[in-house]
Parts: C-alpha cells; sequence; structure tokens
C-alpha cells in the first residue's frame, strides 16, 4: 500500500513536467446517460490516440468541479497497455491525466478509457425550451466540449467520434454522422448510437435530444437532408429549413462535394444564432419563423461545413477562415438568388461596419486575442468576407471559383492557417499575395483616402490625385473610376493599381463629366473622402 502511495506521488511529480507532452487523438467513443430527474449525465469515454512523444502519462481536458459543485468527476481512467493497467489519474484545473502503466513510444497507438460524472456548467445545455420542454442540447464553439466531454479540446486535434446516448425512451437524439442504432431498454429508456467516420474538430462535436418533429426534406447528391424542429413547431419549421436543400446544392456546385454523410438542420437552445455542428447544425429555437427569413443564416452555416468543419482553422487566431468564408459564401448564394443590386448593397451595409469597427478595435483580422468569444467580431466576418470579395474582383470569378476549391480541396480533412490560403491564391493565380494578405489581414487599419480630380479643359483630361492617409504605410491596390461625360454617353471605366503614398494620372476627357464616381463596383474596402477641385 505504501508503495503505491510512494509511486504514485513519483508518477504525479512526473507528469507535472511532462504536461505538455502532446496526444494526436484518431477516435473518441462515447456513452452518455441522461435522464429527466436531474442534470447529472453519467459518461464512459474510450479515446484512441497517438502519442508524439515518449510519455509515461497523457492530459486531456476536462472540466472538473467548481464552487457550485458542477462539473465532472472521474471515478476510473486507465491507459490500455497490453494486459496490465493501472489506474492512476489526478483530475484538477479542468486538466485530467492519466499515468501509463509503462512508457507510450513516440508514434504509439493506445487507448484511454475514463468513467465520470456530473451536472455540466456548460458545453450541454440542460434546460427548457420555449414551449417549456426538457431539452439537452451541446454546444461546444469554441473550447466548451470539455465541459461534459473529456477530449483535446482544441481545433487542430481532430478525431472521429461516435456518441452512444441513453436517455428516457420519448427523446429523440440527433448528433453527428449516420445513426447505426436504436434500441428501447428496460426502464423506458432508449439507446441511440450515431457515427461519424470523418474526423472533426471538438468545437463540432454534438448532440442534440429533444421532442422532435423530423422531416426528410430530400437528397442532394446522395446525402439526405432532414429537419429536426420541436414539434410544436413543426409546420413553419419544416418550411423555414426545407430551404436547406437549395442551399445545400448551391455550396456542392460551388465548393465541391458535401463533406459528411447527412444534413441535419435542428431547432435547438444553442447561445448563438446557429452553431455550424458537423452534419448537425444547431439553430436557435427563434430561427423557426415561418418566412424563411433566417435564410442567409442557413446558408451561413451550410458553408461552415465545409470550411471550418471540414477545413478548419489552425488555430482561432485564423477564424476568419471560418467566418469570413461562412460569410461571404452566404453572399455569394443569396446573389444568385436575389440579384447583384442586393449583394452590392449588402457589400456596402458591411464595408461601412469594418470601417465603424477599426475605429474601436485595433487589431488586425489575424489576431490572437482571449477569451476566444471576443473573436467573434466584425473583424472575423465581415472584414473577413471583405478580404474574399476582393480576392474575387481582382481574380474574376472563374479564377477566384478554383481557388476556394483548390483550398477545400488540399485542406478538407486538415487545419490550414492565413498564409496557407495564401499561398494556394499564388498557386492557381500566378501573382503574389504576400502584400495583399499582410495589408488586409495583418494589418489593423484599414485603407483611407483622399481623393481630388480637377477637369482641364485646354488639355482634355481630368487629373486624379490620390493620397494614401492611414500611418501603417502604403497599401496596394486597384482603384475602379467611373465618368460619364453627358446623359447621353457611355460611362467610361478606368482601373488604376495605386501603391504610392500620394500620386496622380490623367484621364482623357472630351468635356467636363456629369458624373465622377470612386469604386463604381463595390470592390475595394475603403473609406475616404472625393472633391472636386475647381
Ligand atoms: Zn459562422
Amino acid at each position: 500500500m505504501k508503495l503505491r502511495i510512494l509511486a504514485l506521488s513519483f508518477l504525479f511529480s512526473h507528469v507535472a513536467f511532462s504536461q505538455q507532452s502532446k496526444i494526436d487523438v484518431l477516435h473518441y467513443e462515447y456513452m452518455i446517460e441522461l435522464n429527466d430527474n436531474n442534470d447529472t449525465i453519467a459518461g464512459y469515454a474510450y479515446i484512441t490516440f497517438i502519442t508524439n512523444d515518449t510519455t509515461s502519462s497523457v492530459t486531456f481536458d476536462l472540466s472538473s468541479i467548481n464552487k457550485s459543485n458542477k462539473g465532472m468527476r472521474v471515478t476510473k481512467a486507465n491507459i490500455i497497455k497490453g494486459h496490465t493497467s493501472l489506474d492512476e489519474f489526478s483530475h484538477s484545473n479542468d486538466k485530467l491525466i492519466i499515468s501509463s502503466p509503462r512508457l507510450l513510444k513516440k508514434g504509439e497507438e493506445s487507448n484511454a478509457y475514463i468513467y465520470y460524472k456530473g451536472i455540466p456548467s456548460d458545453g450541454l445545455i440542460i434546460s427548457e425550451n420555449k414551449y417549456g420542454h426538457r431539452t439537452f442540447f451541446a454546444d461546444n464553439w469554441p473550447n466548451r466540449a470539455h465541459n461534459w466531454i473529456p477530449c483535446v479540446d482544441d481545433p487542430a486535434d481532430k478525431a472521429s467520434v461516435e456518441f452512444i446516448v441513453t436517455a428516457p425512451s420519448h427523446y429523440k437524439v440527433v448528433s453527428n454522422g449516420i445513426q447505426t442504432e436504436e434500441t428501447y431498454l428496460p426502464g423506458n429508456k432508449k439507446l441511440t448510437h450515431y457515427k461519424e467516420d470523418t474526423p472533426l474538430p471538438t468545437k463540432v462535436m454534438v448532440i442534440g435530444v429533444a421532442d422532435f418533429a423530423v422531416d426528410k426534406v430530400g437528397v442532394v447528391n446522395s446525402v439526405p437532408v432532414y429537419s429536426w424542429v420541436f414539434p410544436e413547431n413543426k409546420k413553419e419549421g419544416f418550411y423555414d429549413y426545407a430551404i436547406a436543400k437549395d442551399i445545400l446544392t448551391f455550396f456542392v456546385n460551388y465548393i465541391g462535394p458535401y463533406p459528411y454523410k447527412k444534413l441535419a438542420n435542428v431547432q435547438s437552445k444553442t447561445i448563438f444564432g446557429g452553431m455550424e455542428n458537423a452534419g448537425a447544425i444547431f439553430y436557435a429555437e427563434n430561427s423557426v419563423t415561418g418566412d424563411r427569413s433566417e435564410e442567409s443564416l442557413l446558408a451561413h452555416e451550410i458553408v461552415h461545413q465545409w470550411f471550418g468543419d471540414m477545413a478548419t482553422e489552425k488555430s482561432f487566431a485564423h477564424l476568419w477562415l471560418s467566418e469570413g468564408f461562412a460569410t461571404y459564401l452566404a453572399h455569394m448564394y443569396m446573389e444568385e438568388k436575389y440579384g447583384k443590386e442586393r449583394f452590392n448593397n449588402d457589400m456596402k451595409a458591411e464595408r461601412d461596419k469594418v470601417i465603424d469597427f477599426v475605429k474601436t478595435s485595433g487589431n488586425p483580422v489575424v489576431d490572437s486575442v482571449s477569451p476566444y468569444m471576443d473573436l467573434l467580431n466584425t473583424n472575423s466576418y465581415q472584414k473577413g468576407s471583405w478580404v474574399l470579395h476582393m480576392l474575387r474582383r481582382q481574380l474574376g470569378d472563374s479564377v477566384f471559383k478554383k481557388c476556394i476549391r483548390k483550398y477545400y480541396e488540399t485542406y478538407a480533412g486538415k487545419n490550414a492557417d492565413t498564409r496557407d490560403l495564401q499561398k494556394i491564391f499564388e498557386s492557381v493565380s500566378g501573382k503574389s499575395f504576400e502584400k495583399f494578405f499582410t495589408q488586409w489581414l495583418y494589418t489593423a487599419e484599414n485603407l483611407r483616402l483622399d481623393i481630388r480630380w480637377k477637369y482641364n479643359k485646354s488639355k482634355k483630361n481630368i487629373a486624379i490625385t490620390v493620397k494614401q492617409l492611414q500611418s501603417s504605410g502604403n497599401f496596394e491596390f486597384p482603384l475602379e473610376i467611373l465618368i460619364q461625360e453627358s446623359t447621353t454617353s457611355i460611362p467610361k471605366r478606368m482601373i488604376r493599381t495605386i501603391s504610392k503614398n500620394s500620386e496622380t494620372f490623367l484621364f482623357p476627357v472630351q468635356s467636363k463629366p456629369i458624373r465622377f464616381e470612386i469604386d463604381p463596383n463595390v470592390s475595394l474596402l475603403f473609406e475616404g473622402t472625393v472633391k472636386e477641385i475647381k
């Protein structure tokens, strides 16, 4: 007995120094038991992983018991090696450290199993929906999964996952992947088993357990599309969410094959408006309106299935690779459906937001700010979207589409950062985007212009002077100018690449223009003033 205690203290003093030892999780299997009497969940996790370094212990994220007695209490945890196993672990400060009976070699595949129990303080929201019915909805973004499941709670460690949920039999269960089993158990319980073979980041691993009405909307390229809504909202919800089929069709054609085996759009209790959980998107309960007013929200979350879920940012500093993509490609879907004018108006409104935001933010888009919730800002969404928009305008629709497809194809199932995306745009287009990415994504300031023009009657031209006012150095960008000389003449367009702090150039005209317009096509993210010099 004493020996065991000695061994323990040795192990734990050792793990204190080797906590950094990293693992790469391959697969999570979770058994979760829920009940209607209280909010305690009972969990069992069977985790398959590879060690990146030789180590005698492995660390998982799992919230420990907090002051209000919420959190998870581990009752048993093992690393399984051969036929021996020790039952040694420590669990504090949201870290579960499990000792191995022998050294785990670098690159070796091992398993851990963990039994635990507790009331989740976050991550799995156990509450009532607006109709007063009890519901359970996982809500993991950004790193809240460890509040209810032991895991490596980092978007860079993707793994396949299965959930085996035992719950009172009146509930329906939705999760990632495909339902492989549904069995009624004694005591009015039901077991529901879902399996997702494609590796996911923990931020999009979920279960949703509630009384649901389920509609199969249709099939897109052999992917079934479902609507899961509260039974009281069946009529409105089935109507609203059915639009997902058209949205999915659009994005399959634009980006490439849908990454998962089904798409379920789920009315839920997420704290977000919508949450892009892989193959089981959770929307706020009020997203069901009966008038399809949340079409662009559905488009946004569906884009995330490719960008965010399947091609994932390496770290949250590059969150715009999720949010900027979802925002912009949702605009493109709306453009296809409702036309260019609406699209340009949406982009103008977004540009105004970006210009306003920079006045209070002072951070670039690629940003290691914490807490991560603070990254849910205009930089990640609207400015990220505008960056893609400018790339599209500069490269044209067809090259831009090639870049988007190539980026997805290259990083599907993997992680990428901003410079990885830059390299894709460079390899597809054959142009350098070094300065472009640096000025728009790694610079906090936006482009600020002072533009003046002067008509010279004798020389038959207009002299245009463009000054850059931002203090963080000159940007390089194409500036489009439209000039119309009379009500009956066709407007002339000129695109000039600006790179200097101040430059003047000439535009030949026959007469004094009646219209002088900067950026008529809504292609440049800038703020500025335009003045005529008389
Ligand atoms: Zn999003």
